[in-house]
């Protein structure tokens, strides 16, 4: 299948709420600009230099989401247009991001991200961190971000049960969150989980944005070292 095709089948799967993101790490951008001619303007990078070097380049509508892992030292570099950084997960860097919006006379919007996979990781909140968390984030007073939702990954496995467990809980969490802190708050509204092997199970859950690499653009190659 061409990238052209990938995206309109998955489009097509998609309930009417759930946003296809074009996870792009690692492709050229000349496979960011076949997308693009297919219509797609949301894609995802998860390394500040590669995402900023692409911006620079590609047409200055696309809408550029920060998915990985993200370094205060590094926000400078994607703040003056990143769409939504999806990989917030301490006071500290939210406090750099905001920072960084103020001096580009913007405001930011960013998701927390859950960590709720059985996999170690250095990154990501666990679910108790969560609120104690929106309580800090609420009392700094921060004017120049927007938390707009929660991101998680499920664990890699093959068992469709535990995925959809997690995705759920995540998606349990939100709607708490929703309801005792951003009842009155439009912006709260994102929930971003589902990859391309899992991006099925995520938008019956109640995804608002999938992030898919593979299934549209194909393996990526981890062989070279650009
Ligand atoms: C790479 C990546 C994706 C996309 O993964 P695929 O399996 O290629 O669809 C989604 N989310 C994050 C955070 C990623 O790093």
């Amino acid at each position: 299948m061409t990238i052209t095709e990938s995206i309109q089948q998955i489009k097509a799967s998609l309930p009417s709420g759930t946003k296809l993101i074009a996870v792009s790490k690692m492709h050229p951008a000349s496979a960011i600009e076949e997308a693009y001619a297919a219509g797609m303007r949301d894609f995802g990078e998860n390394k500040v230099q590669e995402l900023a070097a692409k911006a620079e380049v590609l047409p200055k509508d696309i809408r550029w989401h920060m998915i990985g892992h993200l370094q205060t030292n590094k926000v400078k570099y994607i703040a003056p247009f990143v769409h939504l950084i999806h990989s917030v997960d301490s006071l500290h860097l939210l406090q750099t991001i905001n920072k960084e919006a103020i001096k580009n006379n913007r405001i930011i919007n960013y998701l927390l991200e859950v960590h709720i996979a059985q996999e170690e990781s250095k990154f990501g909140l666990s679910p108790v961190q969560v609120v104690p968390l929106i309580e800090e984030i609420k009392s700094a007073d921060l004017h120049n971000v927007r938390l707009c939702g929660l991101m998680c990954m499920a664990s890699n496995t093959d068992n469709r049960d535990e995925i959809r467990q997690e995705f759920r809980s995540v998606a349990t969490l939100f709607k708490y969150i929703k309801s005792a802190y951003f009842a009155d708050d439009e912006a709260f509204a994102q929930l971003s989980m589902g990859m391309s092997h899992d991006y099925q199970i995520a938008a019956e859950e109640g995804s608002t944005y999938v992030r898919v690499g593979t299934a549209i653009f194909g393996q990526r190659d981890y062989s070279t070292n650009k």
